[in-house]
């Protein structure tokens, strides 16, 4: 377990308290409250900090998108509708604070405004070190299926949307001050929420949700949870733009540990495999099966028939000190 989990799992979860009032607590994307007879509440929050999560200089347009963006992919990965966000910005002296605050908040109404989310609330401070956090509310219908980490089956198709890896290269080609292609940009700087889908595949899955630290790092974390079940994937099978296949030709885990994905992760029984499918051609999110869920651990990834090396650590974890794909201040 990595040592974020670890903080997480040993010293605040223990001391997080029970209540009947919760359905599900610490340890998803999201918590789900009881609400009304029709439905539950989500609730999610995710901080994002400069040099950490995006580089000092990166235009505020990008960072309010994302900050809310991130956060709304927990949202997805419950299968909810998002509602409400409150805001809390932590502002540096240094930052021309009127300029960025009206360019953060353009990028999060860009994205704001395609979801139907409304800020309701938040809290403004100044502090040495420019941070977000975003806190995001949305409701799910009380009757279906519950997607969460802990449902895997063995002998589930694991699925994910969209492609792995861009954001990881477009990381990459940008500390390196490279140019980085337009579609490789977007997905690191402006993701896309799959909220359509994640609503879609509600009745059809047996475990979801999002990759924000990488893909094996997050199966690694949905397996956990799980009961300890492994899985078997495709290399091959594994969606990726060309760029990012190039990328990886040296190194193939490459783009499935570099994270900030923000795509949905998900399996379900392979009887399902058509209604799938159309929850694809519903909600225009492309979806590819990219392996199998096994009785036991380890993850492997085949390539032409030989289980690829992986490295001891899947994905970014912000308490180990190495050079990952999350900026390192
Ligand atoms: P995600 O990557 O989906 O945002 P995280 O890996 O950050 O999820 O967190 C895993 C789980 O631990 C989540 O349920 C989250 O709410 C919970 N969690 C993380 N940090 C804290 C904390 N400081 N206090 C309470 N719960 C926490
Ligand atoms: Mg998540």
């Amino acid at each position: 377990m990595s040592p974020e989990f670890l903080l997480i799992t040993h010293q605040i979860a223990p001391q997080a308290g029970q209540s009947e009032q919760v359905i599900l607590g610490i340890g998803d994307d999201a918590a789900l409250l009881p609400h009304n007879d029709q439905y539950e509440q989500v609730v999610a929050m995710d901080t994002l900090v400069a040099g950490r999560h995006f580089l000092h200089e990166q235009a505020a347009f990008d960072v309010g998108w994302k900050s809310l963006a991130v956060n709304l992919s927990d949202l997805a990965s419950m299968g909810s509708v998002p509602q409400f966000a409150l805001l809390s910005l932590s502002l540096p002296p240094d930052l021309e604070r009127k300029a960025w605050v009206t360019g953060f908040m353009q990028g999060w109404q860009a994205l704001a405004d395609t979801t139907g989310i409304v800020l309701v609330g938040g809290d403004t401070t100044s502090s040495p070190v420019l941070s977000i956090t975003v806190t995001v509310i949305g409701k799910r219908p009380a009757a279906s299926r519950r997607m969460l980490r802990q449902s895997a089956c063995m002998g589930d198709d694991l699925w994910v949307s969209g492609s792995i890896g861009s954001a990881g290269l477009a990381l990459t080609l940008q500390t390196a001050g490279q140019h980085i292609p337009d579609s490789l940009a977007q997905a690191l700087h402006r993701p896309i929420p799959r909220l359509a889908l994640g609503q879609a595949l509600l009745p059809w899955v047996n475990a979801a949700m999002d990759i924000s630290d990488g893909l094996l790092a997050d199966l690694s974390h949905l397996l956990r949870a799980s009961g300890d079940l492994g899985a078997t994937l495709d290399w091959h099978s594994i969606p990726m733009q060309a760029d990012v296949r190039d990328w990886a030709e040296k190194v193939p885990y490459l783009p499935l540990t570099s994270g900030d994905d923000y795509e949905l992760l998900f399996t379900a029984p392979v009887c399902m495999r058509d209604q799938i499918q159309t929850c694809a051609v519903a909600s225009n999110t492309p979806v590819t099966r990219i392996g199998q869920i096994t009785a036991q651990q380890p993850i492997q990834v085949m390539k032409d028939a030989e289980a690829i090396p992986l490295p001891s650590q899947l994905g970014f974890d912000h308490f180990t000190s190495h050079k990952h794909h999350k900026i390192l201040a």
